[in-house]
């Protein structure tokens, strides 16, 4: 398997939003574990019923639970040229996991300060029938309530993008997944984008790093 790189960063801070630039750059497939997760509950698994009560909460969902999909998802043919893996690893364990099964090339870090975290969480909704993500207010569609990708009219808000929930996300960042920074800053892997900044001008500075 080719390496891998990872989208790291603090609940909405726009790593959904790069991740497609970055998937047609490098031409590595994006795994969310939080979509893989989202479809699990949704179809009702026994899986989906264990990740429900986490992501209601706001809190994470087991390692064992997560290394167990990610195990899964490498098999798959697509994944021999290595992925784009978008909101894995968020703990240490899952970092060690990941280690004995893909190599990983590149950590793409990206970091917005705690209050836009919540602004832009509590604006998000995304196309139901294309993934696209948008924002009521920094990234609304061209023309209203119609996809600027795919011309659907029908859009989701996720259920855990509330300003409560997101305060716990936010701990649970801080608490559980900022610690793999310097885990893989000490590796050499780490890229600190800041995200403070419009769309474009973040991904500009991410197309900076393939140069
Ligand atoms: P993540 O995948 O990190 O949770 P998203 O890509 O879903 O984050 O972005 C969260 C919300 O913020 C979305 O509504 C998105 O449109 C918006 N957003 C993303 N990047 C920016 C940015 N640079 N400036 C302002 N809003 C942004
Ligand atoms: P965000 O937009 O906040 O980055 P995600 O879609 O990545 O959110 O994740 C939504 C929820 O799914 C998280 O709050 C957490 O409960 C769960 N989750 C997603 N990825 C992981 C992971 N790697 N480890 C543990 N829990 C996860
Ligand atoms: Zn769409």
């Amino acid at each position: 398997m080719d390496s891998s790189i990872v989208l790291f960063g603090p609940p909405g801070a726009g790593k959904g939003t790069q991740a497609g630039r970055i998937v047609e750059t490098t031409g590595k497939p994006q795994v969310s574990t939080g979509d893989m997760l989202r479809a699990a509950v949704a179809e009702g698994t026994e899986l989906g019923k264990i990740a429900k009560v986490h992501m209601e909460s706001g809190g994470l969902v087991p390692d064992e639970v997560i290394i167990g999909l990610i195990k899964e998802r490498i098999k798959d043919s697509d994944a021999e040229g290595g992925l784009l893996f978008d909101g894995f690893p968020r703990t240490i364990p899952q970092a060690e996991a990941l280690e004995k099964i893909a190599p990983v090339s590149m950590v793409i870090a990206i970091y917005v300060n705690d209050e836009s975290v919540v602004e832009r969480i509590c604006g998000r909704f995304t196309c139901a029938a294309c993934g696209e993500v948008y924002h009521d207010v920094f990234r609304p569609c061209l023309v209203e309530s119609v996809c600027d990708s795919c011309g659907s009219s029908d859009f989701t808000r996720r259920a855990d993008d509330s300003e409560e929930t997101v305060r716990a996300r936010l701990s649970a960042y801080h608490e559980q997944t900022s610690p793999l920074e310097s885990w893989y800053d000490a590796k050499g892997l780490l890229h600190r984008i800041d995200g403070n900044h419009g769309i474009d001008d973040v991904a500009l500075s991410i197309a900076n790093l393939f140069v």
